[in-house]
């Protein structure tokens, strides 16, 4: 149903199962802050079989 607004979006997967139902990751530490000083964000895997947290450049 949200397809048009997800296909405008950066193709962002998760590295680990290769999911592209990713979002952005809320906890934001200190190494969370010094990567978002080089453009790299936080994100998280929404699969619950996998729920891998990773790094990947830009906001979504
Ligand atoms: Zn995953």
């Amino acid at each position: 149903m949200l397809s048009n607004l997800s296909k405008t979006q950066v193709d962002r997967k998760c590295p680990k199962c290769g999911c592209a139902e990713v979002v952005r990751s809320q906890r934001i530490d200190l190494t969370d802050r010094m990567l978002s000083l080089i453009n790299v964000y936080p994100y998280r895997c929404q699969k619950h079989t996998c729920k891998n947290r990773f790094e990947s450049f830009g906001k979504a």
